[in-house]
């Protein structure tokens, strides 16, 4: 198997459960599975759920949290106490799961009003690349990457502010749906074009943060997910028509969703062989390199 090219599709909250339950062909692909998320104590990790803004970075660079570094208390500073709470209260089971969902909500709502208060007296601030301790992926000659949380500036679409608001208030989200369905258009857009031109790059990696704030949102409403899975579906069905077969076309998740929260395990698919079996998502840097014979 000779690899000249790998192409990521980073789909946020991608659910290996319901990519199952609806039988997702073009997404399953020929190798796909749960992946381990760097998600325990001795990783460095202390919070109940996986965190976007952590589990990225560990992606891209190979590392758990306590080698990259991210941690979310530089944007959120009350995370250090809400850590302290979790490690105090553990977290209750899956029979409560719609009062969890809302009592998330008003922590988010909280947290957030808080942390606009303390960002805007330079108290906290977002996370940005140089909050990356170690090298990453990306170093690799010829990667081109597009909205990567933490790495890239623009990761989230503005829209994410909305996502409090929309998941509270009904009249909020058809227009949430409409910026999910125009992220997924221009980000899908974008890996098209960047596929014509494909002499140019070794590694190119796409993020889509848009099945996260739909399943947040519509958490009790599967037609809508279903919609979303299957739009991608057909996106990665076109993908997979168009790269040669030198390339690898890796699609992975930072976790999955259920009855919108976060679940504790990601999601993998290759169109090539990788003979992994429950793979650790910080494995996947080194096996690439190993590909691409860095
Ligand atoms: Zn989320």
């Amino acid at each position: 198997m000779k690899i000249n090219r790998v192409l990521i599709l980073g789909i946020d909250a991608l659910e290996y459960d319901l990519v199952e339950e609806w039988d997702l062909k073009n997404l399953k692909q020929e190798e796909y599975g749960k992946t381990i998320l760097p998600i325990s104590k001795e990783d460095g990790y202390l919070y109940s759920e996986p965190s976007t803004l952590i589990i990225w970075p560990s992606f891209i660079t190979g590392f758990p949290p306590k080698k990259h570094g991210v941690d979310t208390i530089k944007k959120y500073p009350l995370n250090s106490i809400y850590k302290l709470y979790l490690n105090i209260f553990s977290s209750s089971g899956e029979d409560h799961l719609t009062p969890i969902a809302s009592q998330k909500t008003f922590k988010r709502r909280v947290m957030d009003k808080i942390s606009h208060i303390i960002s805007q007296m330079k108290l906290s601030r977002p996370l940005i690349k140089e909050d990356i301790k170690t090298s990453s992926i990306f170093d690799l000659p010829n990667s081109i990457h597009l909205h990567i949380p933490v790495y890239d500036e623009d990761a989230f679409p503005p829209y994410k502010k909305k996502l409090v608001d929309a998941i509270e208030n009904k009249t909020y989200r058809p227009i949430f749906e409409m910026q999910c369905m125009e992220e997924f258009k221009q980000r899908t857009k974008e890996v098209f074009e960047w596929l014509e031109r494909k002499n140019e790059w070794n590694l190119f990696m796409q993020y889509f943060f848009v099945l996260d704030g739909i399943q947040h949102v519509f958490y009790n409403n599967p037609k809508k997910i279903a919609k979303f899975y299957i739009l991608f579906d057909e996106f990665v069905g076109k993908v997979r028509e168009k790269i040669d077969d030198d390339t690898l076309l890796l699609i992975v998740s930072d976790h999955g969703q259920h009855k919108g929260i976060h679940t504790t395990h990601g999601f993998y698919s290759s169109n090539k062989p990788l003979g992994l079996k429950n793979p650790k998502l910080i494995d996947f840097r080194w096996k690439i390199e190993e590909l691409l014979g860095m």
